[in-house]
């Protein structure tokens, strides 16, 4: 099929694009046609020179009548291009665009998008796209202007307007192929026209050149619908294949045992809230079963997930198995590690939290950098896995080459979403464990249903008792200096940690370099400006992994006052010594986002504080900002969120790796549950295999949760 054609083979394209285009994923044909825009731009109304209003945003087709270079006072470079059509004439200024001057020539035919503003007195047009028309045909097919042009997040060097036209020639390729399947349906009729979606062919198009605003929407939509319904498809397809798999053994809970539960239970340093209990309950529960557990545990940062694990850890020790404990990163893997050797002392060494009650299990340690067992906690003398009960590791546990005989439970900390392919990884090493999935991202409960149908969902909604709360304030801009007297204060005389949390600054999802900049140019200002006297750290997407979890440690071990940091940085560690988080441009983060950055503080024992930033006054921004500032419970965050933001707008638990959807919003509750109800319908009605479409998406969709791991 044509969409299959190699990206090596797209016509007039150097092979350094080429590369780029690999580099993000695209490698043929039809991953270039998902690359989808993030927004549009419309440029459709296209004027006569002498009608065009100033403010107005239009294009304008016309003939070169000069071109010329020139400097402002101020010393900028000023590209100045006279245009005329057949009613008048305009200046068109580009600032600092030399090349412009090797591109445009007088004579030729240009269309140009952009705004009528007055330079100096003069009406003019600042340019924000342009094409040259070939010769006097000014009919032909515009790509850049003259229409609605589509938007795309700009990686690796890849400009929106290259991306925009190589998929614009792609979809003329298709357009002319004119095969029927040029790009195959893959529903049933039926579902398509009760959910009354375009056909999949219009969607694709669409998305990316829009005829108007509204087909964009319902593309979008169709396209959203896709992904839903193979989401919750393959969601079922793994559940329906999970009734049919058998735990070695199903663990018992004799009266022993279960008093030897109750007796550890009852020796923590604390009690348990009555929602970790009920969690405890349905774990114990699943246990019992000889189906393996498949259970996804929601809970707010510093809601007690880790106790409640560390017990399913113990039964599965009291049944002779050993539990496997794995973390995103090697940092949040040593602090398991060290949380749960207090929790289970070995008789006479480590932290004396827990009187040594019977025998407890062992825990080992199993990262990149520390071998099996080599930390300093205990004096050890075992060596391989095989003598541990509860293996504490980061992701790498379950691929690397390591041989684990009596596994009887998976422990997975943040950020992986346990798949077919994981517990194919398992059964390889000849086990088939329970499976404990836990995340900190508040997911409503209707949506975490869907979305992962495969799994049973604990939520431990509770915080435990007197617990502080984080005082969360938004910080009116003419307070931004006192703010700052107020954090060294707080430094200086409490010996406390701050984070600084700068936003994206581009609407796309990654981090580019425009927010890599901004965020070395804060921390600059900050390191030199306002805490010259504080040591400073920096943190962003960019940062190597060993130099990430340098400064990391820096910062636990208090060698940094101040660590500045962009979002999309992990910093889900505990220190329990940072009590005050500054995030700035906090409108641009969802409150779901801004919750989950506040749980970075607040860990000890000491007062935390959230302070937000915002430069933009807008009453519905300062509106929702202060809603969160009253709100401290994350589900309620996450329901705020989904009302007041609208589908389509990014949700902030999308950059944890449970959640990368592509078009689809978790906003949308209306598709989500049509997309269900489709599921439902085609899984009582036909058979997967019947429908190849579908397969391959199915594939690409598990191939995706693959390689993101
Ligand atoms: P998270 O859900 O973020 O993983 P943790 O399990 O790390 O939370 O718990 C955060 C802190 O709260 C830990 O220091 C833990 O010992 C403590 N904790 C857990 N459960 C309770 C409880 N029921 N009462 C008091 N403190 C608790
Ligand atoms: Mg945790």
């Amino acid at each position: 099929m044509l969409l299959n054609t190699p990206i090596e083979n797209i016509p007039l394209t150097s092979s350094a694009t080429k590369r780029r285009l690999k580099s993000i994923g695209i490698n043929n044909f039809w991953e270039l046609l998902n690359y989808f825009p993030f927004r549009y731009e419309n440029y459709s109304l296209i004027s006569p020179i002498d009608r065009l209003q100033v403010g107005e945003i239009a294009t304008i087709k016309g003939k070169i009548l000069k071109v010329s270079n020139a400097f402002t006072k101020k010393g900028f470079n000023l590209q100045k291009i006279s245009i005329s059509d057949s009613s008048g004439k305009i200046d068109v200024n580009w600032f600092n665009q030399s090349y412009l001057l090797r591109i445009l020539r007088e004579g030729m035919s240009l269309s140009v998008a952009g705004e009528v503003k007055f330079f100096g007195n003069t009406k003019s047009f600042e340019p924000r796209e342009y094409e040259i028309l070939s010769d006097e045909n000014l009919n032909q097919q515009f790509i850049h202007t003259a229409r609605i042009i589509p938007v795309y997040s700009e990686k690796n060097g890849l400009s929106s307007r290259l991306l925009r036209e190589k998929i614009f020639r792609l979809i003329m390729h298709l357009n002319v192929s004119r095969t029927q399947d040029s790009i195959p349906e893959i529903l049933p009729p039926e579902i398509i026209s009760f959910n009354n979606l375009p056909k999949e062919i219009d969607a694709y198009k669409q998305i990316h050149f829009p005829t108007n605003l509204e087909n964009a929407r319902k593309s979008r939509e169709r396209l959203a619908f896709d992904e839903l319904f193979t989401i919750q498809l393959s969601a079922q397809i793994v559940r329906k294949e999970w009734e049919n798999e058998h735990v070695g053994n199903a663990f018992v809970v004799d009266k022993e045992k279960y008093d030897l539960f109750q007796r550890f239970i009852s020796n923590l340093p604390f009690k348990l809230t009555s929602a970790q209990k009920r969690v405890v309950n349905e774990i114990l529960l699943d246990l019992k079963q000889s189906k393996p557990m498949n259970r996804f545990l929601e809970g707010d940062v510093g809601s007690g997930k880790t106790v409640v694990a560390a017990i399913a850890c113990y039964l599965t020790y009291l049944n002779g198995y050993q539990s496997l404990f794995m973390a995103p990163t090697e940092i949040l893997a040593n602090q398991h590690f060290q949380t749960l050797s207090s929790l289970f002392p070995t008789s006479g060494v480590g932290n004396t939290v827990l009187k040594p009650i019977e025998t407890l299990p062992s825990v080992g340690l199993q990262t990149g950098s520390k071998k099996i067992g080599t930390s300093m906690q205990r004096p050890l003398q075992k060596r391989t896995s095989d003598d541990f009960d509860i293996i504490v590791g980061t992701h790498a546990l379950i691929t690397k080459k390591l041989k684990f005989d009596r596994v009887g439970l998976v422990i997975v900390d943040e950020q992986h979403r346990f798949g077919v392919v994981q517990r194919a990884q398992l059964k390889e090493k000849g086990i088939n464990p329970h499976l404990l999935t836990m995340t900190a991202t508040p997911i409503p409960r209707t949506v975490a249903l869907t979305i992962f149908g495969e799994l049973d969902l604990s939520v431990i909604d509770e915080m435990p008792k007197g617990r502080l709360q984080v005082k969360t304030f938004l910080v009116p801009k003419e307070k931004r200096k006192s703010g700052y007297e107020w954090i060294k204060k707080k430094i200086k005389e409490e010996k406390i940690q701050v984070f600084i949390i700068c936003p994206l600054i581009e609407e796309s999802e990654v981090e580019t370099m425009k927010t890599i900049k901004a965020v070395t140019k804060e921390f600059e200002r900050l390191k030199k400006d306002i805490f010259s006297e504080f040591k400073l750290g920096l943190l962003h997407g960019k940062v190597k992994t060993k130099e990430k979890e340098k400064i990391m440690q820096d910062f636990k071990d208090k060698k940094l006052d101040i660590l500045v940091a962009t979002s999309v940085v992990e910093v889900g560690i505990d220190i329990a010594n940072a009590t005050i988080i500054m995030i700035e441009g906090a409108e641009r983060f969802g409150l779901a986002q801004l919750h989950q950055l506040r749980g970075r503080v607040g860990r000890g024992d000491k007062q935390s504080y959230c302070l937000l930033y915002t430069e933009n006054a807008n009453e519905k921004i300062t509106e929702r900002l202060q809603l969160f500032t009253r709100t401290q419970n994350g589900m309620q965050v996450a329901e705020h969120d989904l009302k007041l933001r609208g589908p389509g707008e990014i949700f902030g638990a999308r950059q944890h790796g449970y959640l990368d959807l592509k078009v689809a919003s978790l906003s949308d509750f209306e598709l989500i549950d049509k997309s269900k109800k489709a599921v439902n319908y085609f899984f009582s009605k036909y058979s997967v295999s019947n429908f190849p479409e579908i397969n391959n998406r199915l594939e690409e969709y598990k191939t995706k949760q693959i390689s993101r791991d």
